[in-house]
């Protein structure tokens, strides 16, 4: 990037609250439903019908604007946001404008280690999403509404992200707050997190604003880092060119690495807003505030200062481990069966993590259960099995959900601490490599490491390496 640019970069966040009924309507969210079941005359737009709010979706839109430090209004109202679109049978999307619920927010991203920076947070509103339009038949364009009212939160950044790494931060905390909540599943790939980017330039030291473009459609925390850095550097180019920046809205293709023109940017007044007639004004008094405030949960920075106190984890494991609640209950669960804290999140740091990334899956669905790892590493710490040992059987725990307990049983491979057996496999390596030996009494440490090894060998890993080591410099020393 050309260094006399600085850029500036704002966030608008969708999220799909994971209430069980509809916004306006008791038709089921569930997803994968066969297409157009769950709707209703209040979600399929039938003139006449009369929308009623869902409780639990103002109670979630709290809970969000609290943890991320907003003013939560007592008084929001609704407004229609008018335009057409072949999903959005009423012509008009219900969502917040004037007075939304939760303003005046700010988040803390961490750049580095130790270095903390506010982004501000402009707004947070509830709205009701579109249906799905599907191209990717032959002849056709067909529709399905069941997705049609289901609850979504905007978060609105103000425009204080100053590069793709940022934006890329500021969106991991948002997700990690969310899954936290337990009030949207964070999954960007599934679009139950959706992020449009603006994006302009600017001279460093020039205090206006640029010309901004928005960009949409990337379906990954990657592809949002990469479409804004994309985006950068198209802008810095026209600039450079001495040619303008049109606002207009972009779309990323992730295919390409490239934005394409989608739209001339709409502005507010397109749309029409009014209130919507339909909705009373919602109400949250200090009652309801105090009611919801109960139901916040441990948050991630609290749980992550918890995990270094309770479990003298250094700061980077208790980062990785608190970075969804999901992966930080499991690991706690892991402590239920062993109280050996770090050799747990060693475990799940390389071996549980490696293999859920490598299989794009979630912690949920990894086939090891929490107390089938505490066992495992129960068996290490009791030396019954070695660490090597229990590398070795851990690929065969997930593939066949067995316990430890019985793999190591029918694979005979209980750990040898008997010295009578160990002894003999000792001076069997001693016999066997003399010259080895010579070095070794000759001042060349590093060759002990070697006869260990062999030792290891020949018990097939079996031996406790701790008692190997014991016995083997003993019998030199001799
Ligand atoms: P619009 O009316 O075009 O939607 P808003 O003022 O509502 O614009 O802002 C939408 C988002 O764009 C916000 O996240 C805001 O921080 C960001 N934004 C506004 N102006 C700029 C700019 N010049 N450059 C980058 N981002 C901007
Ligand atoms: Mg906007
Ligand atoms: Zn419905």
């Amino acid at each position: 990037m050309n260094s006399r640019y600085e850029a500036v970069i704002g966030l608008e966040v969708h999220a799909q609250l994971l209430t069980d009924t509809k916004i306006f309507c008791g038709c089921s969210t569930k997803f994968g439903n066969p297409p157009n079941t769950n709707v209703c005359p209040v979600c399929l737009g039938h003139p006449g019908v009369l929308p009623v709010m869902n409780k639990k979706v103002v109670e979630f839109t709290v809970l969000m604007g609290m943890v991320v430090n907003c003013k939560i209004n007592e008084k929001s109202i609704f407004a229609r946001k008018n335009y057409f679109y072949p999903d959005l049978p009423k012509g008009y999307q219900i969502s917040q404008y004037e007075e939304p619920i939760c303003e005046h927010g700010k988040v803390e991203i961490e750049l580095k280690e130790g270095i903390i920076k506010e982004i501000g947070i402009t707004r947070i509103h509830m709205e009701e999403d579109a249906g799905k339009s599907i191209h990717d038949h032959s002849d056709a364009t067909l529709i399905d509404l069941n997705r049609c009212g289901t609850p979504l939160i905007e978060i609105v950044s103000e425009p204080d992200l100053r590069s793709p790494e940022e934006a890329y931060l500021y969106l991991t905390k948002l997700k990690q707050i969310v899954t936290y909540l337990d009030i949207c599943d964070g999954n960007m790939e599934q679009g139950s997190l959706r992020c449009d980017a603006n994006v302009s330039v600017r001279l460093k030291g020039e205090s206006k604003l640029g010309t901004k473009t928005e960009v949409k459609n990337m379906n990954s925390f990657r592809n949002v880092e990469r479409a804004i850095a994309f985006e950068i550097e198209r802008q810095i180019e026209l600039l450079e060119d001495g040619k303008q920046i049109v606002q207009q809205t972009l779309l990323w293709d992730a295919d390409t690495n490239k934005v394409l023109p989608m739209r001339s940017k709409e502005e507010a007044h397109d749309y029409r807003y009014f209130p919507d007639p339909d909705l009373v004004t919602i109400v949250v008094n200090d009652e309801w505030k105090s009611s919801i405030s109960k139901q916040l949960p441990e948050l991630p920075d609290i749980r992550r200062e918890r995990f270094i106190n309770q479990y003298k984890l250094p700061a980077y494991d208790a980062n990785i481990l608190t970075s969804s609640r999901q992966l930080a209950n499991y690991y706690e669960q892991i402590l239920t069966v062993t109280n050996d804290y770090k050799s747990a999140s060693n475990w799940v740091m390389t071996e549980v993590l490696k293999f859920i990334n490598d299989s794009k899956i979630s912690i949920e669905d990894f086939p090891v259960k929490p107390d089938s790892l505490g066992k495992l590493i129960k068996m290490i710490e009791e030396n019954i099995i070695s660490g090597k040992i229990a590398k070795e059987i851990f690929p065969e725990m997930i593939s066949t959900g067995k316990m430890p307990e019985q793999i190591v049983a029918e694979k005979n491979l209980v750990q040898i601490s008997d010295t009578s057996e160990i002894e003999s496999a000792v001076e069997k390596i001693i016999n066997a490599n003399p010259d080895d030996v010579q070095k070794f009494l000759a001042g060349k440490e590093k060759v002990l490491g070697f006869l260990v090894g062999q030792v290891m060998k020949e018990t097939r890993g079996k031996a406790n390496p701790k008692i190997v080591n014991d016995i083997l410099l003993n019998k030199l020393k001799r």
